[in-house]
């Protein structure tokens, strides 16, 4: 996360920049490699930013969200083998190999040589990694992804924190505590087939400016990547109190609202393994989830619910950390990836609308589970004056994948109608068709369906 503490550290770096090109001018120095420093000695782009006004703005269209998954209400037995693998210990190896970096500042050999170890470690637990390299003006960099492919869907669901820091530090919590969550839920997950694809991500160029994250979003939507949902993690070890340890803060927009209700179930369904209350707090720019959802993408993120007094510090340590807290926190992040990526659903769709003697429409279940408690209802009005509001309800208890059902509705009148078919079922979202048509007595003729 990023803050107006920055003011102090940018004057410390325009300092440092102006010393570095004093000592390139004399003839007898010579840094290979010494980069973003223009031939007037000035940064191009100041190094990192402070408000919103500082990030690159992106014009994006809205793009159609993928159905997504419905929230857990009862305890699944695989979520709870999966948290019972996620301890303090599992947690802990991971930040201590992070933090032995030393502050790992973008374009900086330490900030690679974390990059280097992310990519082995995702490549020792046999996950498919790449790593995502990035151009930019303000800083260049590598985010590092590994992918376990779905079974049955090219949906996707990802987990991310970036592996960047300050220079003050060797940023722990932020943002070490998130990519070891990342890592954990790898290491943890990489052991079971799921029926949709997870990304394990972590990104560089966070604390310049979101970079990192908004290029790999970008790619993502130039790529029409099928991205359901983002889980980002940024500062979630530092509870110094017993009650700030049960409590946590979730940030989201509103088409993203799913995925805290989803979480919050979650919390609930496995309270035994997580213990923490989430508290929903609307949008914020400070992280990586931000760009996801400037590209249409659904997106949250979760932060710890009492702010690090470290912050940006030399003392954002392990020491200064709750590991309980952060394996509560891992845990909470790794039920809901899990349960999303797993969840193979019935998905109904109004194949047709078709008339002859009254109205029929066509039903089938395109999921991969069996649709329970099917309703479709077709809603017929307009006609002569207006004066035709039909309603007809057809029910049935199961509809097989790949299997339809029909529905029908018969009525006696004249004139133009508008038809309107409207479908759910008890574990499937609603759906919705819409046809006009032409009325002669019982016939209908000429219909014609909407998009
Ligand atoms: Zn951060």
């Amino acid at each position: 996360m990023k803050s107006r503490l920055y003011r102090w550290n940018n004057a410390w770096k325009l300092l440092f920049v102006f010393s570095i090109t004093y000592l390139l001018l004399l003839p007898e120095y010579t840094l290979a490699g010494t980069p973003n420093i223009s031939p007037n000695g000035v940064p191009p782009k100041p190094a990192f930013i402070e408000s919103k006004e500082d990030l690159v703005d992106v014009q994006v269209i809205d793009r159609p969200t993928p159905s997504h998954p419905m929230s857990p209400q009862t305890t699944n037995v695989n979520i709870v083998e999966l948290l019972r693998q996620l301890n303090e210990t599992l947690l802990l190896g991971y930040l201590e190999n992070l933090t032995a970096f030393g502050p790992r500042v973008t374009g900086t050999e330490n900030c690679d040589q974390a990059a280097h170890y992310l990519y082995e470690t995702f490549q020792d637990m046999g996950l498919v990694v790449r790593y995502h390299n990035y151009t930019d003006d303000v800083v260049s960099g590598s985010n590092i992804e590994a992918t376990l492919y779905g079974s049955d869907s090219t949906d996707i669901y990802i987990i991310c924190g970036h592996y960047d820091c300050v220079e003050a530090g060797s940023g722990a919590d932020d943002d070490g505590s998130g990519v070891a969550a990342v890592l954990a839920a790898a290491e943890i997950m990489r052991n079971y087939e799921f029926v949709h694809t997870v990304r394990f991500v972590a990104f560089s160029g966070e604390e310049q400016g979101l970079i990192g994250s908004r290029h790999y979003a970008e790619d993502a939507y130039n790529n029409n990547e099928s991205i359901v949902a983002v889980l980002n993690a940024d500062m979630i070890g530092f509870a110094p109190t017993g009650s700030d340890g049960i409590k946590g803060k979730i940030y989201e927009n509103s088409p993203s609202e799913w995925i805290v209700t989803f979480t919050q179930n979650i919390s609930q369904v496995y309270a035994d393994y997580i213990g923490i209350q989430l508290f929903s707090q609307g949008k914020t720019w400070g992280s990586d989830h931000y760009y996801f959802w400037e590209y249409g993408y659904d997106a949250v993120f979760y932060a710890e619910f009492n702010f690090n007094d470290y912050y940006h510090s030399g003392n954002d340590t392990i020491d200064h950390m709750n590991m309980t807290y952060a394996t509560r926190f891992s845990r909470l992040m790794l039920a809901t990836l899990a349960e999303m990526a797993q969840q193979s659903r019935p998905v109904l769709k109004i194949t047709s609308i078709s008339g002859g003697l009254g109205v029929t429409a066509q039903i089938t279940n395109i999921g991969d589970e069996n649709a329970q408690n099917v309703n479709a209802m077709i809603v017929i009005t307009g006609g002569l004056y207006g004066l035709i509001n039909i309603s007809s309800t057809t029910k049935s208890a199961v509809i097989n994948p790949e299997g339809s059902m029909q529905a029908k509705a018969m009525l006696f009148r004249f004139g133009k109608i508008l038809i309107t078919v409207t479908v759910d079922a008890s574990n499937a979202y609603q759906t919705t068709k819409q046809a006009v048509g032409f009325l002669i007595g019982p016939v209908v003729l000429n219909v014609v369906s909407k998009t």
